[in-house]
């Protein structure tokens, strides 16, 4: 029997435990996919640390899939052996429950996450639902792509569906893994984008990465500076502090939307700047694997690119812990020997 390696969780709050184990049978309408690289994304840690209600462990994490279709299922014709693939959050659907039928396919009530729902991308091999698999560029090198089927597709896709047009003002808060994609997806699309953090220091990246503003929230307020542009008719908040977020709902613009994809514990709004501008605060969720492909193919033509830094499969804790510690710039990926 054909074995991989995996780096796997067996319980709540445990290690990544390097095993082999054998690969796993393809079932019908699914593809086997031969990984190339998978990223960490800080979202992994609702499987590892267990907050994540019903996980069933031992679990491999990782929705942030580059890889090569391997086998395919009874009943798949979309998809061939040798073809490069993604993986993103969005687990597949069902295709006959209510929200698929009004075509919210990214609701089904199956609710199927890659990495939570079944084994994902820290291994030499996983299986996927065809519905969950995205079509990847010949251009885009695996450690390239990996991290734009979470972090890519979250802000390319909250971004394209915000209501901004091309020449509005959109501010992308918070300059780490998603902003510094946000940024330069709002630049390639168009907008006249600005960027917020914290310290004078992130002024020289964010305009590399294509902010035509830069705001720097520890000495100026960024409400104010958003006004004097306008008000900006999308603010992507990407950072995880509510209160970053509350200090920014100032700046939009009449009828802007605060775009959160941060994963904030709570966030204070002001019912009077709600209404007075018929503003709004909305939630947006990655994608599907249609959306992925889309981020896929306009990062590859437009250039868009996550910094990364990679580690081994190997490695895999040392790399959990350099994510979750902050300071990787800006994706860590995991690659596969
Ligand atoms: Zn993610
Ligand atoms: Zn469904």
């Amino acid at each position: 029997m054909a074995t991989m390696r995996v780096a796997q969780v067996t319980r709540p709050k445990g290690p990544l435990e390097i095993v082999e184990r054998p690969v796993p049978d393809v079932k019908p309408g699914w593809v086997q996919i031969k990984v190339q690289a998978c990223g960490i994304c800080h979202s992994d840690s609702l499987v590892k640390e267990g907050m994540w209600p019903g996980v069933e462990y031992p679990r491999v994490p990782g929705h942030e899939v580059a890889g090569v279709i391997d086998a395919v299922g009874s009943g798949v014709s979309d998809f061939a052996p040798g073809q490069r693939v993604g993986v993103g959050w969005h687990g597949g659907y069902c295709g006959h429950c209510d929200h698929c039928r009004r075509g919210e396919f990214f609701a089904c009530v199956t609710g199927q996450v890659t990495g939570i729902s079944f084994d994902g991308g820290y291994g030499e091999y996983m299986v996927a639902p065809v519905s969950a698999v995205a079509r990847m560029p010949a251009d885009l090198p695996p450690v390239e792509a990996a991290p734009l089927m979470c972090a890519g597709i979250t802000t390319f896709n909250a971004l394209r569906n915000s209501g901004a047009r091309p020449g509005d003002v959109a501010a992308v808060l918070g300059l780490g893994g998603l902003g510094h994609l946000g940024v330069q997806y709002a630049a390639k699309m168009g907008f006249h984008t600005v960027g917020i953090a914290r310290g004078k220091d992130k002024e020289p990246l964010a305009r590399k990465l294509g902010a035509s503003v830069y705001i720097d929230s520890q000495a100026q307020d960024p409400a104010v500076e958003l006004q004097k542009l306008g008000g900006a008719k999308v603010i992507l908040a990407t950072v995880t502090s509510g209160d970053a977020m509350s200090a920014v709902q100032g700046g939009l613009a009449v009828n802007g939307t605060l775009l959160v994809v941060g994963a904030a514990d709570s966030l204070q709004v002001s019912p009077i700047m709600l209404l007075m501008g018929c503003r709004s605060v909305k939630g947006w969720y990655s994608g599907t694997s249609i959306d992925s492909e889309d981020t896929l193919a306009f990062s590859s033509r437009t250039g868009v690119r996550s910094m990364n830094e990679t580690f081994p499969l190997e490695r895999a804790n040392e790399g959990y812990e350099r994510m979750m510690s902050g300071k990787a710039r800006f994706r860590v990926v995991l690659t596969m020997g």
